[in-house]
């Protein structure tokens, strides 16, 4: 039996646990939380490295957590942030796998242009996906400018064209990186949304019963839960090394549900 974990604090994401503790299940391993407060992270991210086979990292350590590795994977430094980790020996090694799901997820779609609504970590793992897949201009929407602009600097560093916005343009590609739609006020987005036209939407913003944005998106429509699930079965082929039916976790995902 293996042992894996996600760390966080608080530990919200209920629906990444519930896919990979199932799933792991099924290969005899254990998934454990691991709600950790800020003051004891140190302490308990070496003890993590000391334990378990793998752990996931969320909000808020995934730049923090990278003080402790002993290698991390280049996307995962390039972008500042790993969600991923596997132990050798009790060291760690950090990847980033919320930015490889988009690339599977989207690979083939044309972009010449996308229009990115937020400027956090998801945001920053989306914009380095869309340079990977040879999107020439990424435009930053955000509440907070000056989040939009640095993260705007960083994407010419990474070698796109790029600027701030302040109402919606047309794009190819439409990516929510906010909560908007899961379970906060989500009128803003909709009616930025609305504002323009796009022919893909990428909505990293994830409920079981859809959030707002799906039901208005039509057909060319990428769900935070198909990147949910894609992270996560790339989690999983990190720890485990060999492959993972994306079927299998999609039925992890509604166990449970009536
Ligand atoms: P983060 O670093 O805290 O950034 C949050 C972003 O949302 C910021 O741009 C923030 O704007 C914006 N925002 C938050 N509340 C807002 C509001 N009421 N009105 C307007 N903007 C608002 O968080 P994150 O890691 O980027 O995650 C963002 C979302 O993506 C979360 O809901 C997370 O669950 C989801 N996510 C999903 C997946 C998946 O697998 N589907 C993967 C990663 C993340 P300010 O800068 O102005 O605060």
């Amino acid at each position: 039996m293996a042992l894996f974990g996600v760390v966080g604090f608080p530990l919200r994401h209920s629906l990444s646990y519930r896919i990979n503790s199932a799933v792991l299940r099924d290969f005899g391993d254990l998934y454990v939380p691991f709600e950790v407060p800020p003051e004891r992270f140190h302490r308990a991210v070496d003890g993590l490295l000391a334990l378990v086979d793998g752990f996931n990292v969320t909000i808020p350590y995934k730049v923090v957590v990278m003080l402790h590795l002993s290698r991390i994977s280049e996307d995962a430094r390039s972008i500042g942030a790993v969600n991923v980790v596997r132990t050798e020996g009790g060291k760690g090694v950090g990847y980033n796998t919320d930015y490889l799901a988009i690339v599977n997820l989207m690979k083939g779609l044309r972009c010449d242009r996308a229009l990115i609504f937020g400027a956090g970590g998801a945001a920053r793992a989306s914009a380095y996906a869309m340079v990977k897949l040879g999107c020439s201009e990424i435009l930053i929407y955000n509440r907070t400018q000056s989040r939009a602009i640095s993260l705007s600097n960083q994407i010419e560093r990474w070698g796109a064209r790029s600027r701030v916005v302040t109402a919606p343009e047309d794009a190819d590609v439409f990516i929510n990186a906010t909560p908007l739609g899961m379970y906060e006020d989500d009128a803003e987005l909709i009616r930025f949304y609305r504002g323009a036209r796009f022919r893909t939407v990428l909505d990293l913003a994830y409920r079981l019963e859809g959030t707002s944005l799906s039901r208005i998106a039509g057909s060319s429509y990428i769900s935070g839960i198909d990147v949910l699930i894609e992270q996560a079965a790339l989690s999983i082929e990190i720890w485990k090394g060999f492959k993972v039916e994306r079927e299998r976790m999609r039925s992890a995902l509604y166990e449970g549900q009536s």
